[in-house]
């Protein structure tokens, strides 16, 4: 069944205490009830220690990168297998930053989700966007061609193990959001590419996030559209109180 997620990205954030303290905080607060699938990635570094914390929670703990090779000379890099050892299932790969700081392409994107999954391992894909693109009215072609490069090698039974996260990199960390509409009808258009090339069960299944300043006074209209299945949170992910709120807007 398509799964309602909010995953919260917290990128160069939050030391070990400070980690400790927002989780602590989560816990305090974070309804017992809820059906949303709750992910927090933290810091490489926060990981262990944020999955130990987490043990007798629901929340999943998932990284924000990783290496597409499996080990070698790489220095500085963090590998799928070391993440499998501190217990780490899931990652986030090609957040927009990532492709633009650290030049990350969709071939590069495509090895890292093959080397993902041979690991068995959960897989946020995130992509979107520029603001020029837009302008352009490119933003369905590049987002149809993420798609493609990034994703369309796997097979029909890997899609089980895919989130998709749409973020318009015009939107993250700006202030600005896509409005609902605009929003519902990319993932729309998201859900169709997908079905075109996987048919409709796999379309059906697969949760769309929406990320780019998402807030507490904006997630419950963002949330209510059809194709919206929870949200990628950066920001207003580092304090439980917001983070808690958009949780409760689905
Ligand atoms: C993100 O980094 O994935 C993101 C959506 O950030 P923000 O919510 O701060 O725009």
């Amino acid at each position: 069944m398509r799964k309602k997620i909010v995953a919260g990205n917290w990128k160069m954030n939050n030391n070990a205490e400070e980690t400790e303290d927002l989780l602590n905080d989560l816990i305090d607060k974070l309804p017992n009830d809820t059906e949303v699938q709750i992910i927090v990635a933290p810091t490489f570094v926060n990981l262990a220690s944020a999955v130990d914390h987490l043990e007798f929670t629901n929340i999943v703990v998932a990284a924000q990168n990783m290496h597409q090779n499996e080990n070698g000379a790489y220095t500085g890099e963090i590998s799928a297998d070391m993440l499998k050892s501190i217990g780490i299932n899931t990652v986030i790969l090609g957040h927009s930053e990532r492709r633009a700081y650290f030049h990350e392409t969709d071939t590069i994107l495509a090895q890292k989700v093959t080397t993902a999954l041979r690991h068995d391992m959960t897989i946020i894909f995130c992509f979107g966007e520029e603001l020029k693109d837009r302008q352009d009215k490119q933003h369905f072609n590049v987002v149809e061609n993420q798609l493609r490069d990034g994703l369309f090698h796997i097979q029909k039974e890997d899609w089980e193990k895919i989130i998709l996260a749409y973020e318009p990199v015009w939107a993250i960390g700006t202030g600005e959001t896509a409005s609902p509409e605009q929003a519902q009808e990319m993932h729309e258009f998201i859900r169709e590419t997908v079905l075109k090339r996987f048919g409709s069960s796999v379309a059906e299944e697969i949760s769309i996030l929406y990320g780019g300043s998402v807030k507490p006074e904006n997630a419950k209209e963002i949330f209510s559209k059809p194709d919206v299945d929870g949200g990628l949170i950066g920001g207003a992910a580092l304090k439980a109180v917001d983070f808690v709120k958009i949780i409760k807007g689905i």
